[in-house]
């Protein structure tokens, strides 16, 4: 289990991941809400701007090696140093954009028992470390089955493999269209969820296979995709 870190003057390291390429943007607001909020509290807050930094999603070879470039294992120490990783970000075609889908290719990855050779899940090298998605979407609603189904890779199948306690997303739902009225109600929930992160109980660690029983999903095997009778069902 990862240790948690205190900062100097007590409260917990925050590393903020954002992913929108324009500073103005509502993402933007959220973001500097979270650190200013999470600052207040006594928190550590480091922020890597993937967009501003040119972070290349591109995996290279050496990403598989223990000598990774300086750009992966800097984020890979800011990882390491939080208790809690906020990843913020507007949602696209149902997942992370392009440059944060590459950021977890390659720095989750060198994490994860890809490399690293340890567990997955309960003995994922991340264990101890929080992670929250907040994310906006331009649907004004998504139905509660339809946002877990979207969920599962990016929650279930890239953070908690790797050991992370997932906290429950913080959406905001429509922001294009939403009145002023609107987005002053998100920013406010943002920062009241913040102001409790680390007082917010872990749900039960997902596996994909926990996942399924859950939701009672047909799971086909390899072998059923050219025979349905072999499908498992949980
Ligand atoms: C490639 C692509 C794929 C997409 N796929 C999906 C999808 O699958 N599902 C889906 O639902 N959506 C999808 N979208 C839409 C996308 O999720 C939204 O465009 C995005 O979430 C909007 O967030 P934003 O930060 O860019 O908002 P903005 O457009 O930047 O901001 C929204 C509003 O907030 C206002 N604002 C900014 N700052 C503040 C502030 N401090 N206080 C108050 N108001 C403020 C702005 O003036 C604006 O009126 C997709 C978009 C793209 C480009």
């Amino acid at each position: 289990m990862a240790a948690t870190r205190t900062s100097s003057n007590g409260g917990k390291n925050v590393f903020i991941v954002y992913a929108h390429p324009k500073p103005e943007s509502f993402n933007g607001a959220l973001l500097r809400t979270a650190v200013d909020v999470l600052k207040s509290h006594g928190h550590s807050v480091e922020v890597s701007d993937l967009y501003e930094m040119g972070f290349d999603p591109l995996v290279r070879l050496d990403d598989f090696s223990v000598d990774v470039c300086r750009v992966v294992q800097g984020e890979v120490d800011k990882v390491e140093r939080a208790d809690l990783v906020v990843f913020q970000f507007p949602l696209y075609w149902c997942s992370f954009p392009a440059i944060l889908k590459g950021w977890m290719d390659r720095v989750i990855q060198v994490m994860s028992g890809f490399v690293r050779k340890t567990g997955l899940y309960e003995e994922g090298a991340l264990r101890g470390k929080r992670a929250l998605l907040s994310f906006t979407t331009g649907a004004p609603s998504i139905p509660f089955e339809s946002l877990e189904a979207m969920l599962l890779p990016m929650q279930v199948g890239t953070l908690n493999v790797v050991g992370f306690d997932v906290l429950p997303p913080q959406v905001s739902l429509g922001v294009e269209n939403a009145t002023g009225e609107k987005l002053e109600k998100y920013l406010a929930a943002w920062i009241e969820r913040l102001s409790g992160v680390f007082e917010e109980p872990t749900a039960e660690l997902l596996t994909i296979d926990k996942w399924a029983k859950k939701h009672s999903v047909l799971i086909l095997t390899a072998r059923a995709k050219s025979d349905p009778t072999q499908a498992k069902h949980f």
